[in-house]
């Protein structure tokens, strides 16, 4: 909650997101374990430790032969801080995830919009499916940005000027748009981060390529950054066979 009123809040811009890693249970032992219960039963815990290069091929097989369930026995919550539309997107993600979000019907929503950043490429070009993103010239990029400052300052102080005259914040919200921050905790386990990542990041060793909106595959880099230190062998199998969660 705030305590600041919004007449006092100024409204700012930013073309970053944020994700932060707030807890975990997540190893590259927590798939051996499940796994060698196939042939070892309870003395499965006993075994993680022996031999490394065999729990190495042991993840690489489950991975490439498709025998998922042992990548979920893991646990990983993320903060992520990003603009609506990521989470419009990011939130069909249905198998294998937890959300919860800010509400804009018991706090008063804070006034952070997004604008992209010199490196997001601003023209689309092709058909559906097969589109290229080039980059603006400096004269569309100029326009961007002021366009979309104006009229988040425009939205901003509709929703600041209902609120200031008694309308409910669930009703005084409709007016905002899609580019406004929001936060969220965001739980998964790496089976279905691998799924997210294989559909939302594009990677040369990628064997079916994806086309995702590049500011959630921002969220999705720096979920795989993450996630890439605490499960080393699980990550590097991951790449080995195609990016394609198993
Ligand atoms: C580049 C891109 C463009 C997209 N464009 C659009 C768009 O234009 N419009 C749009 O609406 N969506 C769009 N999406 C969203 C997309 O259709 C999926 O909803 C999203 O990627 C989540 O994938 P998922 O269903 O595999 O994931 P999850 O919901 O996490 O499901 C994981 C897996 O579980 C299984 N599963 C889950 N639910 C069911 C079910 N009900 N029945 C059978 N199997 C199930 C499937 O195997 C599925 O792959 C787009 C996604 C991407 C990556």
């Amino acid at each position: 909650m705030t305590d600041t009123p919004a007449a006092d809040l100024k409204p700012s811009f930013r073309s970053d997101v944020t994700v932060e890693l707030v807890k975990h249970t997540a190893s590259d032992t927590d798939v051996l374990f499940a796994a060698r219960v196939s042939t070892l039963g309870e003395q499965s815990l006993g075994e993680l430790q022996k031999d490394p290069e065999r729990s190495k091929g042991l993840i690489n097989y489950l991975m490439r032969d498709r025998h998922g369930s042992p990548f979920e026995h893991n646990s990983m919550t993320f903060l992520i801080s990003a603009p609506i539309f990521v989470f419009r997107e990011f939130m069909r993600h249905r198998v294998g995830w937890s959300y919860n979000e800010e509400s804009g019907r018991y706090r008063e929503l804070e006034p952070v919009f997004y604008v992209p950043g010199e490196s997001r490429k601003l023209v689309q070009e092709g058909r559906p499916g097969k589109y290229v993103f080039v980059e603006g010239t400096p004269a569309q990029q100029e326009l961007t940005g002021r366009v979309m400052e104006d009229s988040y300052r425009h939205a901003y102080e509709a929703y600041q000027e209902m609120l200031a005259a008694g309308v409910a914040r669930e009703v005084a919200r409709a007016v905002l748009p899609v580019g406004l921050f929001s936060s969220m905790y965001a739980t998964c386990n790496a089976r279905s981060l691998m799924h997210f990542l294989g559909l939302r990041t594009q990677h040369e060793q990628a064997k079916v390529p994806s086309f995702p909106q590049r500011e959630i595959e921002m969220v999705g880099e720096k979920m795989e950054a993450q996630w890439a230190e605490l499960m080393p062998l699980t990550y590097a199998a991951f790449n080995a066979n195609g990016r394609m969660a198993p």
